[in-house]
């Protein structure tokens, strides 16, 4: 018989750092993996005019990341002084958001903040906007609090679940060793983060199949299911089908993230990006100035546009119309000079009610199949790391 091991299905972020912290523990890995490239959602591409993400354009520093880094040999990419600056849209581009007549609330929030007083918490099923109405102006919770969420879950913000979107908020900060701050990435993007790690885990010994749904493996083997939620689902039918019932009301969200590259005019605004609240009628979500957060991205002025689902099957004609019709709202007219498109239906878990009911049951992780990924509590890929290598631990204490 072979010798026990971790069989892992996907091998996108969740799926390759829990590989390899398993392998740094001694645990033998096997990566099996849908699709013909390791990343997942994530993935750097040069185009003739720059370079481009397909999703996440860096992560936030933490201990768990440097250490990671350190392991693989990564060196990250700072951000460019420049990126400090964000902007929201009210009216006008914005770079300090609050309105005078929203200033009580505001003070009276931080004051029962900082006296730690539990009715500003998030009460049990209270969505995003009924939690962000009852602890400020109206204007601010939907210009500010909602559309600040509606960058990260690119989702209908109103049905989310505060309790869920609020959790680090109101949780126990953890004291950080790491002096960097902020978001980072690497000099080849997000896809040189995954080669490397790729390349450490079979230099450990680990194995990654690509092209393969396969689920048969030894009865000894432990399963960890790192897939997004739609293919999660359909494992649990196949591992676990009382806890694929109980999954079959959560939901995903589509996105469409295209990235535009302008002729510079030195007049644009610079920052991080911006903000769209659905109140001013923008057809984007967000924008993201990626040539003013990162080094080595492009000689033209690059953007990227958050689009809601909708826009994902448009004609890409008619989607640039919407985007540069955006654009004369917040910047001087520039010529574009090319665009590079990443739709993902289903892309993001829903953290609606839903999703907070099926938590609530705690039915996952305490016996194989085990799992990891981004709707578990926390989309973002900082979490994502610190939720692998804790499953690591937990996996090597508990099964060899
Ligand atoms: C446009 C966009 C922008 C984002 N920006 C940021 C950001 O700036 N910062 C941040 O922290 N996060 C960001 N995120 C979120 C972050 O990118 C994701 O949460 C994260 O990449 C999810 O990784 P994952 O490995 O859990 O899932 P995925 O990336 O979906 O990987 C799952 C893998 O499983 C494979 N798979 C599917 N079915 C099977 C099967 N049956 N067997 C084997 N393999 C299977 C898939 O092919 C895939 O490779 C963004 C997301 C999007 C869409």
């Amino acid at each position: 018989m072979n010798k026990k091991k971790v069989v892992i299905y996907g091998a996108g972020f969740s799926g390759l750092c829990l590989a390899h912290f398993l392998l740094k523990r001694g645990v033998p890995v096997e990566v099996r993996e849908k699709s013909g490239v390791c990343g997942g959602l994530l993935g750097s591409h040069l185009t003739e005019w720059g370079h481009t993400e397909s999703a996440a354009n860096g992560l936030l520093a933490s201990d768990d990341l440097s250490e990671l880094c350190e392991d693989i040999g990564v060196k990250f990419l700072k951000p460019l002084a420049a990126n400090k600056k964000r902007y929201i849209f009210r009216g006008r581009l914005m770079s300090f958001p609050v309105k005078l007549m929203e200033w009580p609330r505001l003070i009276l929030f931080a004051l029962r903040y900082f006296l730690k007083s539990s009715g500003i918490r998030a009460r049990e099923f209270e969505t995003l906007q009924e939690w962000a109405e009852r602890n400020f102006s109206k204007s601010f919770a939907h210009d500010v609090i909602l559309t600040g969420f509606q960058g990260i879950y690119g989702a209908n913000t109103g049905q989310l679940s505060a309790t869920l979107l609020l959790r680090s908020f109101f949780g126990k900060k953890k004291d950080r060793q790491t002096d960097l701050k902020g978001t980072l990435s690497f000099k080849g993007g997000m896809g040189e983060l995954i080669q490397e790690l790729v390349h450490s885990i079979e230099s450990r010994g680990g194995i990654i199949h690509l092209n393969t749904v396969n689920t048969t493996q030894d009865t000894d083997d432990v399963s960890v299911i790192a897939t997004g939620l739609p293919a999660a689902k359909k494992l649990f039918e196949t591992f676990d089908a009382p806890v694929a019932h109980e999954m079959k009301d959560l939901k995903c969200a589509g996105i469409l993230s295209v990235t535009c590259f302008f002729k510079p005019t030195g007049l644009e605004p610079r920052g991080f990006g911006c903000l769209l609240p659905t109140e001013y009628k923008f057809n984007s979500l967000g924008v993201l100035f990626n040539t003013d957060i990162f080094s080595h991205r492009s000689d033209y002025r690059s953007e990227t546009y958050i689009m809601p689902e909708s826009y994902i099957d448009r004609p890409k004609e008619d989607v640039i119309e919407n985007i540069l019709a955006d654009r004369s709202r917040l910047a001087p007219e520039a010529p574009l000079v090319g665009s590079k498109f990443y739709g993902w239906h289903e892309a993001l878990p829903v953290y609606d009610k839903d999703l907070e009911v099926f938590l609530r049951k705690d039915l996952l992780n305490h016996k194989s199949p085990y799992v990891v990924g981004n709707y578990l509590g926390e989309i973002g890929l900082s979490k994502i790391l610190s939720q692998a290598k804790k499953l690591a631990e937990k996996i090597g204490e508990n099964e060899f």
